[in-house]
């Protein structure tokens, strides 16, 4: 996918992820998505954030290449797991957890389009999910329309049907995560009781 269509889904992403109240909805979290849509493709300097930060794209396009390291689901869920082991549930509860969502974004765009190292380092096949579109093809564009259709039922039922239902935070998915939905609905029911 080009850095136009990575921008616009990451931003859409960011705004869905608002409208679940993962991440509140604010300037920094939209920007913050939309840069984090963008970040992978810093493994190129032809890229929209590569071709303004050379210094950092031309090495890291020559130590790992394009669509390889930067492109790993492994990039956002350490950085995911770290902060949230060192700085707590709120660091992913802001901008950061919009960074990431829009990190993701990225990848699963373009495993769509072309492929990408999307399970290394346990895989260095290039994961391709449909490999009928190319980068800034027809194809492309049809894949966004249809993607942020989607975001937008997906946002339309957050703010019209669950408005009233408490959300679940973007930062406790690492929580259920290790403790399992079962165990986490618990802590939550104690923690109710308790105050
Ligand atoms: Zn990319």
């Amino acid at each position: 996918m080009i850095g136009r269509s990575h921008l616009v889904l990451g931003v859409a992403c960011g705004l869905t992820a608002a409208a679940a109240g993962w991440v509140p909805l604010s300037w920094p979290i939209v920007i913050a998505a939309g840069l984090g849509a963008l970040a992978p493709d810093l493994d190129t300097e032809r890229s929209m954030l590569g071709c303004r930060m050379v210094w950092l794209s031309r090495p890291l396009s020559r130590m790992v290449g394009h669509r390889t390291v930067t492109h790993s689901f492994a990039v956002p869920i350490a950085a995911g797991w770290v902060s949230w082991h060192y700085l707590g549930q709120a660091a992913l509860d802001s901008a950061l957890g919009a960074f990431l969502i829009g990190y993701v974004s990225h990848i699963l765009a373009d495993m769509m389009t072309g492929g990408c190292w999307a399970f290394y380092p346990l895989s260095r096949n290039r994961l391709s999910l449909w490999p009928h579109a190319k980068a800034g093809s027809f194809r492309e564009y049809l894949l966004l329309v249809a993607c942020l259709s989607l975001l937008g039922w997906f946002s339309y039922r957050c703010l019209v049907h669950e408005p009233r239902q408490e959300k679940l935070k973007f930062g406790h998915i690492p929580l259920i995560a290790l403790s399992g939905p079962g165990e986490y609905e618990q802590q939550q029911n104690s923690a109710v009781m308790r105050s």
